[in-house]
């Protein structure tokens, strides 16, 4: 996509830099996560932020292949549409709005509520239990929220298959509370900061597999971790200043860096 879809914002491709179980990039500026957070300095963190698909969950799981289906068979069934020209228009919304819901809500009227609950209505069973993701999460102190393009059901549902509590999360900041604008739409940060109730958003740390997510956080102060997957809109373009650690999933990254366990 560019995009930003809840569901469009989970494919991938390769963004070109190593994985390791945890991999903080060489300080490139100086507000480089490594002088930010670490062991020790993790405890002036107030707020952590994380994205929910490709993000607490493996890529593998492809849920966005799921729901791209659904997304297409959606379009095809609200427009009266053969599914070859349900598939064009929905990759030409994409095109025209940056996202699918965008371009129905905007062109056709839909009613953004009914197609993400379509859309999101897919298999779970691939997402694996997490223990060590639930039982860090529940021991990480500081708010800690969820900041999706996705609907607050679609987390729950993969939290349940993570069996992580949702009560690990103090708040859960979707799509439908950012007003269908999707990360990384500047507002969606503003409603996002108020939400960590910090004075200074140098105390949240973000977490996500898109880069162009966490350019936003960036430029507001927060400390960007990327979470890294092969994803096709994962692809750093250069400027990658405005990522300050990358790492290989969630718990490595508390674990590897900071020390949590
Ligand atoms: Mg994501």
């Amino acid at each position: 996509m560019p995009p930003n879809d809840s569901a469009e914002t989970m494919g991938g491709v390769d963004v070109g830099v190593g994985v390791g179980a945890c991999v903080a990039r060489p300080a490139r500026h100086a507000s480089s996560i490594e002088g930010r957070l670490n062991a020790e300095t993790a405890s002036g963190i107030k707020a952590w932020v994380f994205d929910l698909d490709n993000t607490l969950y493996p890529h593998h799981c492809n849920l966005f292949e799921q729901i791209d289906r659904r997304m297409g068979g959606f379009i095809a069934d609200k427009l009266r549409l053969p599914p070859d020209d349900a598939r064009s228009l929905q990759k030409g919304l994409l095109r025209d709005y940056a996202t699918t819901l965008q371009g129905l809500t905007s062109r056709y009227g839909i009613d953004a509520h009914e197609f993400l609950s379509f859309v999101h209505d897919i298999d779970y069973a691939c997402v694996p239990a997490n223990p060590q993701l639930a039982g860090l999460l529940a021991d990480l102190p500081g708010r800690k929220i969820v900041f999706t393009n996705a609907t607050t059901r679609h987390a729950e549902r993969v939290l349940d298959r993570l069996q992580v509590p949702r009560e690990c999360f103090d708040h859960f900041l979707d799509i439908a509370a950012m007003e269908f604008r999707p990360k990384p739409h500047r507002a969606c940060y503003d409603a996002l900061l108020t939400h960590c109730r910090v004075a200074n958003p140098r105390e949240v740390v973000m977490f996500d597999d898109l880069p162009s997510n966490l350019k936003t956080a960036h430029e507001l102060g927060i400390a960007t971790v990327l979470i890294d997957t092969p994803s096709r809109y994962g692809r750093f373009v250069g400027d990658e200043r405005y990522i300050d650690a990358v790492a290989e999933n969630v718990e490595s990254f508390l674990e590897g860096a900071l020390g949590f366990s």
